[in-house]
């Protein structure tokens, strides 16, 4: 892959930098350069929020659009998307190490699967409604889109955690300018030729790569009106506090560690359940930010459940992220890689035993590859179990009795995902309902589109998704008649 770009999508039109530095992705599996794009500085930004803002303030354009309107465009996006499926597994499964199985689900079908359902609710959802006033009268209430929207997203999901905020903001009437994560450009460059090729109105989407001073100042931007932000939780206090001076509305989608609670019934047959314990403790090589890294296993079985995830750890075919095969691609970069092999070596020293993985594979000496890696006999108030680790790491808990569990799932500082096994959903239900978390499955983890996904916490403010997430671009508007 040798993708080169020059220019930013900007106002509609592909315009040129304000500078001569470029970003250069690399391939996380063979450590080669894939290509380069511009690198966004300040007064790219201020391009790209001024035509955003152009967009927004037109009187007869996209805010003031019918919502069905709006909805056509967004459907006619979400078909260019899926032109593009290989096109965007491909580029971001080579930027960030993601299983292209992975990326071609979760990266393609699943942000054009937003964007649908936010078509669905712009055409759907009551923008405008008129009830009876308490003191007399009526009052009509209107949801008035937010404005200007600053979207930044980090590089391990970059479309669907775009999409999270491009789709309701889209809905809404909003216009963006997002700016991606420097290692991940090139799907952005994708996502930009869809939308050109959808006929969205120019200045509704403007995309700038760049780095975290640019987002610093993208985030701070007097024309900006609202923040949607997902990354680390040092990054997201940094621009909660930011917004908190300007008083500027933000959401804020940050890190994880949350409990997969084993109950003392759940079927721990891996043919059985092994596809869902991935999916939730060990997807996109741990670098999800709500895996249930933290396995909570009752005394009485912690044995067999030790003996469990180790075997779906050994189970899991570690190659290139291009290969349709590898469930276990290299981490996003070799700084990542640094990141979990000192956490690692944090766990092993705090008396933790690896059961199995805890270093580099043999026989890929090219890629930032990492065994996945299982603790046991892990204390919940140790490194391992407190932070997040972002790589293929996860930490073994003994509890004692279910109260014990909830108590320990409890005891983060995180709070955004989760999972119960369990024979007995209701049972799980149950427990699951006491966790203090924002998002939780029984027996199976995905954020489901039509409902709110986000964290408490440490783990974020605001929500995601569903019509919550449609809200969260929505100013109301109270008019007593
Ligand atoms: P990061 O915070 O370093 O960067 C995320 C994005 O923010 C990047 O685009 C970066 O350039 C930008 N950025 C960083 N500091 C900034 C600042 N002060 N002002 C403006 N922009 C800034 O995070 P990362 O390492 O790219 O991503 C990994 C983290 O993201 C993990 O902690 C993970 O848990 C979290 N995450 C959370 C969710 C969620 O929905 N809760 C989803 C995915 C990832």
């Amino acid at each position: 892959m040798d993708l080169r770009y020059d220019t930013f999508f900007i106002g509609g039109a592909w315009v040129r930098p304000s500078t001569d530095r470029v970003i250069v992705p690399v391939d996380a599996s063979t450590e080669e350069p894939l290509g380069s794009v511009p690198e966004g500085a300040e007064a790219d930004v201020d391009a790209a929020v001024a035509a955003a803002r152009r967009a927004f303030d037109d009187a007869t354009g996209w805010a003031a659009w019918e919502p069905a309107r709006r909805a056509g465009v967004m459907e006619r996006l979400a078909e260019e998307i899926d032109l593009r499926a290989d096109g965007f597994a491909a580029r971001v499964s080579a930027q960030n190490g993601m299983p292209v199985a992975v990326a071609r689900q979760l990266e393609t079908g699943y942000p054009s699967a937003v964007l649908r359902y936010y078509a669905g609710l712009a055409r759907e959802a009551a923008f405008v409604d008129t009830r009876p006033g308490l003191l007399g009268g009526s009052v009509e209430v209107r949801r008035h889109p937010v404005g200007v929207v600053a979207a930044i997203v980090p590089w391990n999901f970059p479309q669907a955690l775009a999409m999270f905020k491009i789709a309701p903001a889209m809905a809404a009437g909003c216009t963006l300018v997002i700016k991606p994560s420097p290692e991940t450009v090139l799907d952005a460059y994708l996502l930009a030729e869809a939308v050109e090729a959808a006929g969205v109105p120019a200045g509704v989407v403007n995309i700038v790569p760049a780095g975290r001073e640019v987002g610093a100042y993208l985030v701070a931007h007097p024309s900006v009106d609202k923040v949607a932000f997902t990354g680390s939780t040092p990054a997201g206090r940094a621009i909660a506090e930011t917004c908190g001076r300007l008083l500027r509305p933000v959401t804020l989608e940050l890190g994880g560690k949350s409990a997969a609670i084993v109950l003392d019934d759940a079927e721990l047959d891996l043919t059985a359940i092994g596809a869902g314990l991935f999916g939730s403790t060990l997807l996109n090589n741990g670098q999800t930010c709500f895996l249930g890294t933290r396995v909570l296993a009752p005394r009485s079985r912690y044995g067999e459940v030790v003996d469990a995830f180790t075997a779906l750890a050994e189970s899991l075919p570690v190659g290139p992220a291009a290969d349709p095969e590898t469930r276990i691609g290299p981490l996003a970069t070799a700084r990542q890689r640094e990141r979990v092999e000192s956490a690692v070596a944090t766990g092993r020293a705090s008396g933790a035993r690896v059961t199995t993985g805890g270093g580099r594979p043999k026989g890929l000496d090219r890629g930032w590859f990492f065994e996945p890696t299982v603790f046991a006999d892990v204390d919940n108030g140790s490194f391992i179990a407190r932070e997040e680790v972002f790589g293929p790491v996860l930490s073994l808990i003994p509890y004692d009795g279910v109260d014990d569990a909830v108590r320990i799932a409890n005891d983060s500082d995180f709070g955004l995902g989760g999972t119960v096994w369990t024979a007995d959903p209701e049972r799980g239900a149950a427990v699951a309902r006491r966790v203090r978390t924002g998002t939780i499955g029984v027996n199976r983890y995905i954020p489901d589109p039509a409902a709110p996904f986000g964290g408490v916490k440490s783990s974020g403010l605001g929500r995601e998704l569903g019509p919550e997430g449609l809200a969260a671009y929505q100013e109301t508007q109270s008019i007593y008649l």
